[in-house]
């Protein structure tokens, strides 16, 4: 069986206790490893730490904007939405010197089922991107984070999308494993963009 996997990392400022250096190790993993993701990038984070996200694009991995403030989305007026989505766009391009569009995926999935968000999104050339496989890596331990990976992408089978972050250090410690074991199952590793069929949200 082989099967093709595209696994998505939210480039972003950490939001619960982490350490640091994990988003440097997951894109030395990758490199390792030899494959390419997608990384879907808050402004304010590559603002924060450019060499890091200046490590992105070169490896080959697709870049996707992931809002500049990291808000949910229903809650700014059309105008604030606009604005929030261009200075992300406009950070990502300065510093990563890639355009994001048409990839954009709502902090916390917020709005991704909400027509007046994903309209407002398509209006600036954007397109939302959800994930079929939601590991948690935000609060699970890195055993934890590699079983659902592994376990949850093996059941969805051929173009899941799987959503992991760049901060958690438990997706740090699990994403070796996880490449191996879904490697030795029979997964290709591609970015969204490779994929005919893009989820729009974030599974249940
Ligand atoms: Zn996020």
């Amino acid at each position: 069986m082989t099967f093709r996997v595209a696994l998505t990392f939210d480039a972003e400022h950490p939001d619960r206790p982490t350490q640091p250096g994990v988003a440097e190790s997951i894109l030395t993993t990758l490199e390792r490893a030899g494959i390419r993701a997608t990384f879907f990038v808050q402004g304010r984070w590559a603002e924060a730490y450019p060499d890091t996200a200046r490590r992105i694009g070169p490896a080959g991995h697709l870049i996707g904007n992931h809002s500049h403030y990291h808000a949910r989305m229903p809650l700014f007026s059309p105008a604030g939405f606009e604005t929030d989505v261009r200075a992300a766009e406009t950070v990502i391009s300065d510093v990563l010197g890639v355009d994001p569009r048409p990839w954009f995926r709502c902090p916390f999935g917020a709005g991704d089922d909400d027509l007046r968000i994903t309209s407002a999104l398509a209006g600036l050339g954007y397109r939302q991107v959800g994930c079929d496989v939601v590991p948690c890596d935000w609060e699970r331990p890195a055993d934890a984070v590699e079983a659902s990976v592994v376990d949850d992408t093996i059941a969805a089978g051929d173009g899941t999308v799987v959503l992991l972050h760049t901060w958690p250090a438990s997706t740090g410690v699990a994403l070796p494993a996880i490449i191996q074991r879904l490697s030795d199952a029979g997964a290709t590793f591609v970015r969204v963009d490779e994929l005919e069929r893009v989820p729009e949200r974030a599974a249940p």
